[in-house]
């Protein structure tokens, strides 16, 4: 029997994961000044924290979450996403008590069984990002701002931010009204979870991604002619700190995203190259959650970032360059092998990258795979040349050669490897 991995789990390889560190490294480098610290929270949880959260008629706990009893009968859920367990983390351990602004980031994998696609896996990564605690629109700003200035210093063009509000539940009191009589004239045209969902939750119709459903909400009251005053100043405010900032933005009315417990700013990032599968980053606020999941009434805002889109547009942008050893050592006969051996360790563990074979082999076996694995020099220390006290450093590309004494090898090869 072969194994494979499971179909919308994919392995991710070298050549691909240095790509996934920049991204990552780029992730903490930019979050740090921010005041953002990581958080780790488990990947499995009770499916009740993500039914009451996400909300019943979305998408994601509706039909996508990989749930199953344990041994005595709980449900278990493998996180489809990441606010719940934050926010179930921030109520737990009362983090709010120690300062009641919190801003935390976590980055791993999600979980959700949707058809696998491009750019659409069933385990996939995020980097999520939530501050706690303030009502905005600062932070919102704060929050936005940031996470443009990281998809900026990746050099990523072409991306939009699009920007809308979804209100209070007040101001949605009326929308809804107004929206569910604009939907029940046509019905026919929408499909059959779109016209449950018209009647029991129509905000859900705006995510719909049938296309006859999408023809339907194009032409859908605004959600933000229905905003209140204090509402509409949150948003006004946001707009004016990110016009201050130069962070350009488009107004999307229809921008409701895929979970039910969004209100006031909600944003996706949106690029135009990745075909249908084009948000990189979706996010926005969640006043009413921390309460729902039994914690005080805090506000919070807070975005998620598919890793998977961004490494592809990342791969798009850059020229492939894998990275190579510093030094390959050969050894020539006993004695020398277990000098290298240490010599070789030594160096790497002053951070140098150097490779060696483990197989004893001949100069000509071990020059080629030197060759092959890209190293920039060649150090040749066989028998004779351990007891003349000097190896031989060969420069791969200019092909030159040059005796280095042994003693004070390790002083010399860091010179030598810069
Ligand atoms: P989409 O509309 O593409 O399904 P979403 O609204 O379900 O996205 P969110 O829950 O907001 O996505 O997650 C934030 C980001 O995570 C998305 O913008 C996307 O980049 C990424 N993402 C979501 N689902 C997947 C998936 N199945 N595979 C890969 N990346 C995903
Ligand atoms: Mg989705």
């Amino acid at each position: 029997m072969e194994f494979a991995s499971i179909k919308g789990f994919k392995d991710i390889l070298p050549g691909e994961t240095e790509t996934w560190q920049r991204l990552e490294a780029a992730a903490r480098r930019v979050f740090r000044p921010y005041g953002f610290k990581e958080i780790k929270p488990p990947i499995l949880e009770r499916t009740e924290l993500f039914s009451r959260g996400i909300g019943l008629d979305t998408d994601i706990v509706a039909k996508e979450m990989y749930s199953f009893p344990d041994s005595k009968g709980n449900g278990m859920t493998l996180r489809p996403e990441a606010t719940a367990s934050v926010v179930r983390a921030y109520i737990q351990h009362k983090l709010y008590k120690l300062d009641p602004v919190q801003k935390l980031y976590t980055i791993g994998p999600m979980f959700r069984h949707e058809r696998p696609q491009k750019g659409r896996f069933r385990q996939f990564h995020q980097i999520n990002a939530e501050i706690l605690g303030d009502p905005g629109p600062k932070s919102d700003a704060d929050l936005i701002v940031m996470v443009m200035g990281l998809l900026s210093t990746l050099g990523l063009k072409g991306l939009s931010l699009q920007l809308n509000s979804l209100g209070c539940p007040q101001c949605r009191v009326q929308f809804k009204k107004t929206l569910n009589r604009y939907l029940a004239q046509k019905t026919d045209a929408l499909c059959s979870d779109c016209r449950r969902r018209a009647e029991t939750n129509p905000l859900r119709v705006f995510d719909c991604k049938v296309e006859a459903c999408k023809e339907v909400v194009s032409e859908a009251p605004s959600i933000l002619e229905f905003l209140d005053e204090d509402c509409r100043h949150h948003f006004r405010s946001l707009q004016e700190y990110l016009e201050d900032y130069k962070v350009p933005f488009i107004l999307n009315h229809r921008l409701v995203r895929g979970l039910d417990y969004y209100n006031r700013t909600t944003f996706e990032i949106q690029t135009e190259r990745l075909g249908s599968q084009n948000a990189v980053t979706g996010g926005g606020r969640y006043d009413g959650l921390v309460k729902i999941l039994g914690g005080p009434d805090q506000p919070a805002i807070g975005f998620a970032m598919g890793i998977e889109r961004l490494v592809e547009l990342m791969e798009e942008d850059q020229e492939q360059e894998s990275e190579t050893p510093d030094l390959f050592v050969a050894g020539l006969g006993a004695k020398s092998e277990r000098k290298v051996f240490n010599w070789v360790n030594e160096l790497r563990q002053s951070g140098i990258w150097v490779d060696m074979v483990y197989a004893p082999k001949g100069l000509k076996a071990q020059m080629k795979q030197a060759d092959r694995s890209g190293a920039k020099k060649v150090l040749i220390i066989g028998d004779n040349e351990l007891e003349a006290g000097k190896g031989v450093l060969r420069d791969m590309t200019t092909k030159e050669q040059k005796d280095v004494p042994l003693d004070n090898l390790l002083e010399t090869l860091k010179k030598e490897i810069g």
